[in-house]
């Protein structure tokens, strides 16, 4: 196939928790965790590190809130 450019998603590294849990998989991105944030699956300890996710497209563009 030609002319059809395949849209690659872009990666952004974000910033997430993962649990410290090597069997368990959860993890949240940081903006959205709470302060002390726990596990949502085994409620254990969560580690801070990155990820590379897609880049969020956003349908509206707030500067402000
Ligand atoms: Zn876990």
């Amino acid at each position: 196939m030609s002319g059809n450019e395949e849209q690659k998603p872009k990666l952004n590294l974000v910033k997430i928790l993962k649990c410290k849990n090597s069997d368990c998989k959860a993890w949240v991105r940081e903006e959205l965790a709470t302060p002390g944030q726990v596990c949502p699956m085994c409620q254990g300890p969560m580690l801070r590190t990155m990820k590379h996710l897609p880049a969020l497209q956003k349908k509206f563009k707030s500067s402000s809130r």
